[in-house]
């Protein structure tokens, strides 16, 4: 398999459990852990520890470099739409459950199965 990747904790080889010990006997190492996925931090740690450690030693670089925020996020009626269903176990429920909800306004407007699972769907209008 030509897809394994390491975890990019900074710290991933100092844990030292079986699976990180690599080696022959006399030369054996802790090595940070490598896998086809990982399940934390968009598959990039091998644990919250991973995914903790690196946002310790890189988090305030990494903020600088994508913009730190200087003023608050708002939430106005223009993106205060959500998705919601109410889950039901009955097949020959008529009225569908999908639907819209302004967070502002506590509007709601109705939504197809189909506009509920499109990602791209939205009734927002701003960030
Ligand atoms: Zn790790």
């Amino acid at each position: 398999m030509s897809d394994l990747k390491f975890c990019q904790g900074p710290k991933c080889h100092t844990y030292t459990t079986k699976d990180r010990l690599k080696g022959m006997k006399g030369s054996k190492t802790y090595q940070t852990r490598r896998r086809s996925d990982f399940y934390y931090g968009n598959g990039n740690f091998c644990s919250m520890n991973c995914q903790s450690d690196w946002f310790k030693e890189f988090g305030n670089q990494a903020i600088d470099h994508f913009g730190r925020l200087t003023f608050p996020l708002k939430l106005t009626e223009q993106n205060a739409w959500v998705k919601d269903y109410d889950y039901n176990y009955r097949d020959d429920n008529p009225k569908s459950n999908y639907r819209f909800v302004n967070k502002i306004t506590n509007e709601q407007r109705p939504l197809t199965e189909q506009q509920y699972d499109d990602t791209s769907y939205t009734l927002n209008t701003g960030e």
